[in-house]
Parts: structure tokens; sequence; C-alpha cells
């Protein structure tokens, strides 16, 4: 298949390892920003065929790992005081809440639905107008292109009965609040393709520069993965803290403007709490005052959305890089797939899946 199969062909792959090796000199610790990419590099063990001098670093970049357990705790509330339909895509069903999972309320009684799209939500509005729909919606900049789609066919068919909870987040804040971190020992940043696909490059570049980091915007197949890494690493060696985009193929430098004029129609930069990382300064996409009635907080009176995590999980020291998913003590003990303490466990995107759907036997 044309732009997927050359870039898992194992010719290429070695012969961009072959090109790094011989560029290294230094130990680089590089983070890969998106669990997509995490994903890819646990699958087909990158991490592994790499030389020692170079240690990737699993990101932030999950958006269900990062949704703040008391949104989830308001959407059951929602769903169960307010007797709201509450709508939300599968993997957040399962993410525990501080005390339960949308799935256990959905058992308990309560009208939780599964879709694939917030248009649906928007249908199920309309389809129901005796019912008060509430649109879970989560993510990064990509998924916000589509919540705001949903938000503005609602306001143009003065749909009522429909408003969004929402817990969207931004990557450029995050990566600099890691970076400034102490103790972070990240030198190098691979950024998230299909994120720039929408925002474009510009928000990376005086980043880099202010925090003295290479960037590479990279794509998600093993090839995509190297590339971005034998840019990171060639900037590192020859001391450049620049903007690098190893997409190209996808991405554009200004990113989708039809989409970003599209987010901004409807949502506005705000602070913004992330699960296990706390509130972070501009990193999130709240609803502008002119859509207030499709805002689900200001709707039903929600308050006191921060952050909250299951006792045992240490997804915030996961999600910063801090520690890798098989140091933190419950993995693959008292938190699996089926049993899972945190977020990072339940996602398709969470470093911790990845770790134990592709590691867990290798454990030490
Ligand atoms: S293994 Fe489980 S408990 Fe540990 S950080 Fe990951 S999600 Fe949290």
């Amino acid at each position: 298949m044309k732009y997927l199969n050359e870039f898992r062909d194992p010719d290429a792959v070695a012969a961009v390892l072959k090109r790094i090796e011989r560029r290294l000199t230094g130990h680089w610790q590089i983070m890969e920003v998106c669990g997509g990419q995490t994903h890819s590099i646990m699958k087909y063990g990158l991490d592994q065929l790499l030389p020692a001098g170079i240690e990737l670093i699993h990101g932030p970049g999950c958006p269900v790992c990062v949704t703040p357990a008391e949104i989830l705790d308001a959407a059951i509330d929602l769903a169960i005081t307010h007797r709201v339909i509450v709508c939300s895509y599968g993997d957040m069903l399962r993410v525990p809440g501080s005390k339960r999972s949308l799935l256990d309320a959905r058992a308990e009684g309560a009208d939780i639905r599964l879709i694939y799209s917030p248009m649906e939500a928007v249908a199920l509005a309309q389809e129901n107008p005796q019912c008060e729909i509430v649109f879970l919606a989560v993510g990064f900049e990509t998924t916000s292109a589509v919540n705001a789609q949903a938000l503005r066919t609602a306001a143009g068919a003065d749909v009522k009965n429909f408003s969004m909870l929402v817990s969207q987040v931004t990557v450029p804040a995050a990566l600099e609040m890691i970076s400034r971190q102490p103790d972070c020992a990240i030198d190098g940043f691979l950024a998230a393709g299909h994120v720039c696909t929408v925002m474009g490059t510009a928000e990376y570049e005086p980043l880099a520069k202010s925090l003295g980091k290479p960037i590479v915007i990279t794509g998600f197949e093993p090839v995509d993965i190297l590339l971005g890494v034998e840019s990171a690493v060639d900037m590192l060696e020859s001391g450049r803290a620049e903007v690098i985009n190893k997409f190209q193929r996808v991405v554009a430098a200004p990113g989708n403007r039809v989409a970003q004029e599209g987010i901004f129609s409807v949502f506005e930069r705000i602070d913004k709490s992330w699960r296990g990382l706390g509130v972070i300064p501009d990193s999130g996409l709240g609803i502008r005052r002119e859509f207030e009635q499709y805002d689900a907080e200001r709707k039903f009176g929600v308050t006191g959305v921060g952050d909250t995590l299951a006792s045992d999980c240490q997804s915030g020291l996961v999600l910063q890089g801090l520690i890798k998913p098989h140091e933190c003590d419950a993995f693959g003990v008292a938190c699996t797939p089926e049993t899972p303490l945190g977020a990072p466990m339940v996602s398709e995107e969470g470093a911790c899946s990845a770790w134990f759907r592709y590691r867990h036997l290798e454990r030490p």
C-alpha cells in the first residue's frame, strides 16, 4: 500500500538505523510525544533496535490518559443526578474516575452511550428532544476540530438539548511544562504528526528555541519514527535546537487553516487540568462565551474539575516520562487491561497498555 509499505520496509529501517549509529557519539533521551508513536515503537521493538546511546521516553500524548478523573466523576454525576444521556468513545467509558468508570455507572442504571463521532451525539439530541444529551469531548487538537464542527452543527440547527463536557488539551504547553521540571532529562522531542496536520509547525518554532531542545514532527510508522530520531540525533550532536518536519507527506507548515478557524470560532485557550500533571496554563480549549448554552459545565453548574488519581497509579510520572510503565509496582499485578487502575492501562494509546501488550513478559 502506497505511503505505508515503504515506511514499514525492513531494509529502510536497517538503513536509517545504520545512519543513526554512524552519527551518534553522545547519550540522548528523546521523548515521543504521542501514544500512537509509543505503540508503534513497542510493537516493532524500535527502542531495542536503536543504539544504546538513545533512550526513547514515552510522552503524555494520549487523550484518554490525560483526562482528569474528576471530569469523569462530573459526567457520572450528570448521568445519575441530572438524568442526562452521556455519550463518549469506548476507551473513555472504561477509564476509572476517582471511584468508578462510566461503564460502572451504566451498570448501575445511568444512561451512558458509546458513540464513534460527536455528530452521533448531535443526532441523538435531535431524535430525543425530551432528553438532555452531553457529549464528553476529550482529546488533543485533532479531535477539537471535529468537536467544533459538531458544536457548530448543533448551534446551526438550534439544538437546545445538546451540550459538551469539555476536556480538550493542546500539546505545546505540556511539552513546555514537562521540560521545565527540575528532574527532566529529555534532550529532544518527536512531536505528533497528526496534531501538526491540523495546527502546523509554527507553535513549535519558539518552543524549540526557548527550551533549547530540538523538535522533530514525526509520523507513526517504523521508518517515520526512525527518521525522526535521526533528525533529533543530528541536531543534538551538532548543538542545534530547531524544528524539522519529517512527516511532510501529511504535514504542511501552516497546518489546516480551515480546521484552525473552525476550532477557534468555537473554542478559546484556557488553563486546563491534566490527569497526573495538574493544571497547565494555556494548555486547554474551552467553549467560548458565545456558545455557553452548549457548555455542560455552565449549563449544569459543574464545579471543581481538578485532578485525582487512583492511589496506586503513578500515571503522572509515566506521562512525564519520569518512570517507564513496568517501573510502577502495580504494573501487570494489580493493574492490567482487565483491571486498570489508571487511564494509561485502558487506552489504546496508553504507554502502560503498550508495555502490557508487547513487553509484560520481559518485566524484570
Ligand atoms: S501500570 Fe497502572 S497503576 Fe501503574 S501507572 Fe500505569 S495505569 Fe497507573
